[in-house]
């Protein structure tokens, strides 16, 4: 098989043994160890369809690789795997300034994406902190989330049109520009979301819209979560182009400021919000209102993008991941107005459990979602950590909830996805799968259990 894999791709096209690099053993997850057989670099959608018809006809399962910054171990490999990196296949196709659109190749690194509709004066709508490293198609087969999806939406919402190759090699192009197409069952939305699980992702329309206009950021400090609810309230009915809302618990606050070489807020908030929209009279008198009716105890009013930065700095939390490198980052979602008392609950639960540990929340609220932020005192082993899962996921299931709101199942969601998910759906999804991947070769034992 690697020779038909070498003869089809070329040798820079299939690595194999000491020529595999480190980094194709884990996402950011740091959940992977093996190397795979082979490394696949195809450079054009027909390699990919060759590689896949070739590993389909041997039966050997295919792991799509993107820029590896995913956070649920989706992407690793495993000895008897070959994975199949996207990096080569990159680059923007076409920018249609009328139909608001951009062609662009699945291996392309998200940055390169946004600087690319920038320069023809547009916004590309989908934003996260990994902007540097992941790429297109890793975004739309994680459905990614990200910073300004109270604004923009998920990928999925601005996934126009969209190519992939199947399992036995079968290449499906559908890359439509248009916004409206009911011609049967819309494919799309199959993929997206289906973690290199259904087919490899080669090529993507992307909706464009136009560049933002000038905006403003506020660090407001609150004193309960029924203000935040509130300040949450005020700002989407006063504040159109609302685009972000952002809040953090003051265990996350506190602990992120510590780290940075300056000082916010001098005495750490209950709540802190950071709330942007654009620059208008009505951002001042919103929160003129908000002090008044004690919603908020205090503001900080960006007067320039350093300042701006310095909020986001705090809220990314680059320092923590830093100084706690055995985080675990649990990326949940429910309903809005019980984020609290769900917070509350967990924080006691884990406390009680790992003496020691930090537990800290922080969230993109106004999307219902909440990051929770756990390190065990001495970085805890894998039973450890599955126990945290336990806890958390736990009461996510007693509170009806999401146990990945943006990050996806990948590998280390799997055993729980029954608390998110009925038995009628899983069997629904399984079926699907089975039909467009009869040999399960893609992904296997990824979003669920490998079938026997
Ligand atoms: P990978 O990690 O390489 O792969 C992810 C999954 O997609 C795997 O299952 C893989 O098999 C599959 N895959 C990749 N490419 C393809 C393809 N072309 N065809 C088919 N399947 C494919 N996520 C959010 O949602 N919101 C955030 O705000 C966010 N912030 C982050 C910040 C940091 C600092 C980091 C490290 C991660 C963050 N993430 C966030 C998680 C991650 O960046 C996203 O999941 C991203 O979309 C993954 O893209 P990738 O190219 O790195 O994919
Ligand atoms: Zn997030």
């Amino acid at each position: 098989m690697l020779e038909e894999l070498r003869a089809a791709l070329g040798p820079a096209g299939c690595l194999t043994g000491a020529d595999i690099p480190e980094a194709a053993r884990s996402d950011a997850s740091r959940s992977g160890h093996a190397l795979p057989l082979a490394l696949l670099r195809p450079a054009s959608v027909s390699e990919v369809s060759a590689a896949l018809t070739i590993c389909h006809r041997h039966g050997v399962p295919v792991v799509p690789q993107g820029g590896m910054t995913g956070l649920a171990g989706g992407a690793n490999p495993d000895p008897a795997s070959v994975a199949l990196s996207l990096s080569r296949l990159s680059g923007v196709e076409e920018i249609d300034a009328e139909g608001m659109a951009m062609v662009v190749r699945a291996g392309t690194v998200l940055e390169t994406a946004q600087g690319a509709a920038e320069e023809a004066g547009f916004l590309l709508p989908i934003d996260m902190g990994a902007r540097g490293s992941c790429q297109i198609g890793g975004n739309i087969a994680t459905n990614a989330g990200g910073l300004r999806v109270l604004r923009d939406g998920m990928t999925r919402d601005n996934l126009l049109g969209i190519e992939v190759v199947l399992a036995d090699g079968t290449v499906l192009t559908r890359l439509t520009k248009e916004v409206k197409n009911n011609t049967g069952y819309d494919l799309r939305h199959l993929f997206a979301g289906s973690e290199g699980t259904l087919g490899v992702i080669t090529r993507a329309v992307i909706r464009l819209r136009p560049l933002p206009t000038p905006r403003r950021t506020a660090l407001a400090a609150l004193p309960d979560f029924a203000a935040v609810l509130r300040l949450l309230h005020l700002a989407r009915a006063q504040l159109p182009g609302l685009s972000a809302f952002e809040a953090m618990w003051d265990d996350y606050f506190a602990f992120s400021q510590y780290l940075l070489p300056y000082t916010l807020f001098t005495d750490p908030p209950p709540f802190a919000v950071i709330l942007e929209a654009p620059d208008d009279p009505a951002f001042d008198t919103l929160l003129e209102q908000a002090l008044e009716e004690g919603v908020i105890l205090d503001a900080l009013i960006a007067q320039s993008l350093n300042d701006a930065r310095r909020f986001w700095t705090l809220r990314e939390g680059e320092a923590i991941d830093a100084a706690l490198p055995g985080l675990i980052n649990l990326d949940i979602s429910l309903a809005t107005r019980r984020l609290d008392e769900f917070a509350c609950r967990c924080r006691a639960d884990l406390l009680a459990r790992f003496h020691g540990a930090h537990v800290s929340f922080f969230g993109h609220i106004a999307d219902s979602n909440l990051h929770v932020a756990v390190c065990l005192a001495g970085g805890g082993d894998a039973a450890e950590i599955h126990e945290v899962d336990a806890v958390v996921y736990g009461l996510v299931r007693e509170f009806g909830g999401s146990i990945s709101a943006e990050h996806g199942v990948g590998i280390l969601k799997r055993d729980w996805l029954g608390h998110s998910r009925s038995a009628a759906e899983l069997s629904a999804m399984q079926a699907i799968k089975a039909t467009l991947d009869p040999k399960g070769i893609l992904n296997p034992g990824k979003v669920f259990a490998a079938s026997a």
